[in-house]
């Protein structure tokens, strides 16, 4: 397997960076997670535009252009001979010296991109649906690290997942400070409620993330109404349908939340109409590597 690494392919053994790198001291740097589907890159330039964006919010100034770093996730996928595959795109504020002003950092910032097999969910839940559970840690307040900016920075998500783990489920609901439901931590989150559509708008404390984005498109569509609106976990035990959205999970059906069951507690018709639509479109369409 090789990396590549500000410029370079190398060998994963070697595939190394600096202690000093303001990316492993602070957190300081932002990353993508995008999937490639039977030789094509799916939504390259979505991704590449929000990393742009997170990088702006950071006032973190990308390395590359973006065709330069078009090239280098298409030359890293040629030279690892990946058809379908997982990448995963870091870009950090790079080597400095010790202290959290990213003045300290000298170098440009230091740019990685891994491709690698993809870690799904079991299968089984794209059929059952998936249980899920509310967390008590709650997510970044935006005014403070807003959960829209992909940073390297995910504690917030990692508290909430261990959370989970100890909960004995894959994926954890956070709310906002206030109570609202804001995202899970990888996955951002719908309900559908008479036929309607609902997923919490980004200001309240999620990513603004790319399947979302292709899932609402989708819905308009078929004629689904779909709204951004903010509820309650009183919202989500009384939903027809939930279900979850991420590049790594697709679209995955929600079957259970804090033991309650949603709506007849197996996936809903609107739910597996957008798995399926979700999944030819992945497959249809794309950047050619
Ligand atoms: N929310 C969070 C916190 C995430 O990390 C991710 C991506 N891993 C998502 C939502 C889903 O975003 P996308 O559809 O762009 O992968």
């Amino acid at each position: 397997m090789k990396i590549y690494l500000d410029g370079k392919m190398v060998e994963k053994a070697e595939a190394v960076v600096s202690v000093f790198d303001h990316g492993l001291l602070y957190g300081d740097g932002v990353f993508e997670g995008i999937r490639t589907y039977n030789g094509r890159v799916f939504k390259l330039d979505e991704h590449l535009s929000r990393l742009e964006d997170s990088g702006r919010a950071i006032m973190l100034a990308m390395p590359l252009s973006r065709e330069e770093m078009k090239k280098a996730v298409l030359d890293t996928l040629r030279v690892n001979g990946l058809k379908d595959a997982y990448i995963r795109l870091v870009v950090t504020r790079g080597v400095g010296d010790l202290g959290l002003d990213p003045r300290k950092c000298h170098e440009k910032g230091t740019v990685i991109i891994i491709t690698d097999k993809i870690n799904l969910y079991p299968e089984e839940h794209y059929h059952n649906g998936l249980e899920v559970v509310t967390v008590a840690t709650r997510r970044n307040l935006p005014e403070a690290v807003n959960p829209k900016i992909k940073s390297l920075n995910y504690l917030n998500n990692i508290l909430a997942k261990i959370e989970a783990n100890n909960a004995g489920v894959l994926e954890a609901i956070m709310l906002s400070a206030d109570g609202w439901v804001a995202e899970c931590t990888g996955d951002n989150i719908f309900i559908v409620r008479k036929g309607e559509l609902i997923t919490p708008p980004t200001h309240i404390g999620a990513l603004d993330g790319i399947t979302r984005g292709t899932v609402m498109g989708l819905a308009r569509k078929f004629g689904i109404p779909c709204n951004e609106a903010l509820f309650t976990r009183y919202d989500i035990y009384n939903a027809d349908e939930c279900f979850l959205t991420g590049t790594a999970a697709e679209v995955i059906p929600v079957s259970k939340v804090d033991t309650r069951p949603i709506g007849t507690g197996k996936p809903g018709p609107i739910t597996l109409k957008l798995v399926e639509a979700y999944k030819g479109l992945t497959r249809s369409e794309g950047v050619p590597i």
